[in-house]
């Protein structure tokens, strides 16, 4: 029974954190395979809907629809290639479960009813396409990056899911003043991510970050806390720590240095525009907030996120 299910590391935590690099990093692993946000197969979480996300491009440049690796995916899972799949039913049948806002439901199974039969077609979908990604890509691991505790609380469901979950966690004055940023997308679908203001930011990360540690810290051996910070500042020895984590014999990463990594072309989909960097891809601290932004919203981002800041270990009373 165990031998036929899928060995997945999730990546739980918010977006903006680091999580496009590390999935990236963890891909380039012998016999690990990153799909970067799964969830976001279907839409970009209201960025991109059903159809237009068949458009976009896959990590490996080519669209999505005519990437080869995932048209034999779909065929295999779906018998049908992408370009004549019902990707707006799918994203639908997502929106109607995968969502924080239902996580509650997903977790109590007399509730989950309330939720049929939408969850139990999209379980189904979810489940299908993990086992053709594991079967085409041959890979012992599977890396999903999709980062929402309610994804993660669906793959459960599939019961076909051998479940790790790194939670990831950033600075939320970093998260804060990226999404103050108009970031470009680098895909031609989307000219540029929108702006959030850091009130909405806060909230968001203290939330999501509730979630994952209320759902998740009580299994040991299935969850780990990995900060962006310390990421970036030993790469290696993070990546030590995660196989060690999945139990899985310490395998070669390409790092050229303590803080450069050569990266080839994976087909993960959507995230960071990092994930179309090849080659050298030199890791840096992205902690310009320090400096550029506004005391004001250091200020607020901090009283909001008080005591969740803290229990990350991150600086509550001197953040300017
Ligand atoms: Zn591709």
């Amino acid at each position: 029974m165990e031998r036929r299910k899928v060995k997945i590391l999730y990546i739980a935590g918010c977006d903006r954190s680091g999580s496009t690099i590390l999935d990236q990093i963890l891909g380039q692993i012998p016999g690990w395979f990153n799909i970067g946000e799964a969830s976001a197969i279907w839409d970009r979480g209201g960025l991109l809907n059903g159809v237009r996300a068949a458009d976009s491009l896959c990590g490996c440049g080519s669209v999505f629809k005519d990437c080869a690796f995932w048209r034999r995916v779909f065929i295999e899972a779906f018998q049908v290639a992408p370009d004549r799949f019902d990707f707006t039913a799918a994203a639908n049948l997502k929106n109607r479960c995968d969502r924080l806002r239902y996580l509650c439901l997903l977790l109590n199974s007399p509730a989950r009813s309330l939720l049929r039969p939408s969850i139990d077609a999209y379980v189904d979908l979810t489940r299908k396409l993990y086992m053709s990604v594991k079967k085409i890509s041959g890979a012992e691991i599977l890396v999903d990056s999709s980062k929402q505790p309610s994804h993660a609380q669906i793959l459960k469901l599939t019961g076909m899911a051998d479940l790790f979950v790194v939670h990831l966690v950033r600075d939320p004055r970093g998260c804060a003043y990226s999404w103050q940023k108009s970031k470009p997308y680098l895909d031609p679908t989307v000219s540029a991510l929108p702006t959030v203001h850091p009130a909405r930011t806060s909230l968001d990360w203290v939330v999501q970050n509730t979630a994952i540690r209320t759902l998740w810290q009580s299994s040991e051996r299935r969850y780990m806390v990995l900060r962006y910070e310390d990421l970036i500042a030993c790469p290696e020895e993070s990546m030590h720590r995660i196989m060690e984590f999945v139990a899985q014999p310490y395998l070669s990463i390409p790092f050229l240095s303590d803080h450069s990594v050569s990266l080839k072309r994976t087909h993960g989909v959507s995230g960071n525009p990092v994930r179309f960097d090849t080659g050298t891809v030199r890791l840096t601290l992205d902690d310009r907030w320090r400096a550029a932004m506004r005391p004001m919203d250091k200020l607020l981002v901090t009283a909001l996120t008080g005591f969740t800041l803290s229990t990350y270990g991150y600086d509550f009373l001197n953040p300017l």
